[in-house]
């Protein structure tokens, strides 16, 4: 690595973030815990090799997965990131540090959770709206039970794939005039949302509180739900989502460690009708994360966060309340940001209105939902603790052809 690292704080990944991934070795199973600063990849479990003490035992630093260092908690975490801070503050680099840096584009990034369990809600007031207003025309646009609890379900968790990698246009059972015909979907979507990974496991047969949601969420991702929507709508009666988004979900290969979005709270939207006990949160917090989806190089959408209607500290009340147990690892998403305006929705089936209407891309070309080849990209800022703005991993895949 050469000797001239100039630390540019103002592209959102400044010392005041330093999330956390995996760079993948060269034998299989290899793996080293990576932080990130500027355009630059700082290997953890490295500088541990080269005598620094970073707080934790030097073990979690190396592996697949980041499971075990979030499983320490937060306050091996504040530790972590101090000590990292404090070697890339100083005014001259360390050799040995720089030795432990590479260009990001050099490194190859894994998943960074062993994913355990998967719930995925449904948390967006305007997203909820918007589809029901596409599926039930003739109906109230909400469930009855919409306003009172946080819709979910649960997922796959071994579908779920770090970013970059390839979508596979699913096949399955949908609907051509009228008749089941088995195939390749026709109507692949994009759902951008944002995902909270635990860090303490839960005992079964307990409930965690609204106000225990620090405690037992260590980071944020960002994630792709790719859903088939021919497949989902033909199969999701009376049952919800299953073969129409099992087939793949993206997440980010940067997790944001709650720490370094301390500043990203903001007033939640009012909720109206109170919601029942277990869901009330005494000091009620949403996150003001800026999503943008953009396809193939053109940006379609800046989804708020902020917006979506149950917060992130209700869904995580809501999965436990009748008992069910959370896992170091455990993954669960808030469903599909949309906010109110049209060029907010976090969907293509909002943003063509069922495919409807087209959009027009900036090469010209129309798109209602993903043709093969195409490359869809979810970022978001959020404040950051210097006052600055940080930028979360992207999360981006691009569409293969069906087998
Ligand atoms: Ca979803």
């Amino acid at each position: 690595m050469a000797h001239d690292i100039n630390l540019n704080p103002e592209n959102g990944f400044g010392i005041d973030h330093l999330p956390l991934g995996i760079a993948l070795g060269s034998r299989p199973n290899e793996g080293h815990v990576v932080t990130r600063i500027d355009q630059f990849v700082l290997d953890l479990a490295q500088l541990t090799d080269l005598g620094f003490d970073l707080g934790v035992d030097a073990r979690v630093l190396c592996g697949q997965y980041l499971n075990s260092l979030m499983g320490l908690g937060h306050e091996s975490m504040a530790i972590l990131r101090e000590r990292v801070g404090d070697l890339l503050v100083a005014d001259h680099l360390d050799n040995r540090v720089i030795s432990a840096i590479q260009p990001v584009e050099s490194v190859r990034l894994g998943l960074p959770i062993a994913i355990t369990n998967y719930v995925d809600f449904y948390s967006s007031l305007q997203h909820a709206t918007n589809l029901g207003r596409l599926f039930r025309p003739n109906g109230d646009p909400l469930t009855p039970n919409w306003r009172h609890l946080p819709i979910g379900y649960h997922g796959r968790s071994s579908t779920i794939v770090v970013s970059g990698t390839q979508v596979r246009r699913p096949r399955g059972l949908r609907l051509i005039d009228d008749e089941p015909v088995f195939g390749p979907s026709t109507r692949l979507d994009i759902e951008a949302e944002v995902g909270f990974v635990i860090g303490k496991p839960s005992q079964l047969g307990t409930s965690v509180t609204t106000a225990e949601f620090f405690d037992y969420v260590a980071g944020v991702v960002l994630v792709n739900d790719w859903s088939a929507r021919d497949i989902q709508s033909f199969e999701s009666v009376p049952l919800g989502p299953f073969l129409g988004k099992s087939f793949l979900t993206s997440i980010s290969a940067w997790v944001t460690p709650l720490e370094a979005l301390a500043r990203a709270r903001t007033t939640p939207v009012l909720q109206n009708p109170s919601p029942t006990g277990y869901l009330v949160d005494h000091d009620p917090w949403n996150l003001a994360l800026d999503l943008e989806i953009e396809l193939n190089g053109s940006l379609l959408s800046h989804p708020p966060f902020a917006s979506t209607y149950w917060t992130p500290g209700q869904q995580l009340a809501h999965q436990t309340v009748n008992g069910a147990d959370v896992r170091v690892g455990d993954l669960f998403a808030s469903g599909t940001v949309s906010g109110p305006a049209p060029d907010q929705f976090g969907s293509l089936i909002e943003l063509t209105d069922a495919g409807t209407k087209s959009l027009t891309l900036g090469d010209g070309t129309h798109r209602s939902f993903l043709e093969d080849g195409d490359t869809a990209i979810i970022r978001a800022s959020a404040p950051s603790l210097n006052g600055g703005r940080l930028c979360l991993g992207e999360v981006s895949g691009t569409v293969l052809p069906p087998t």
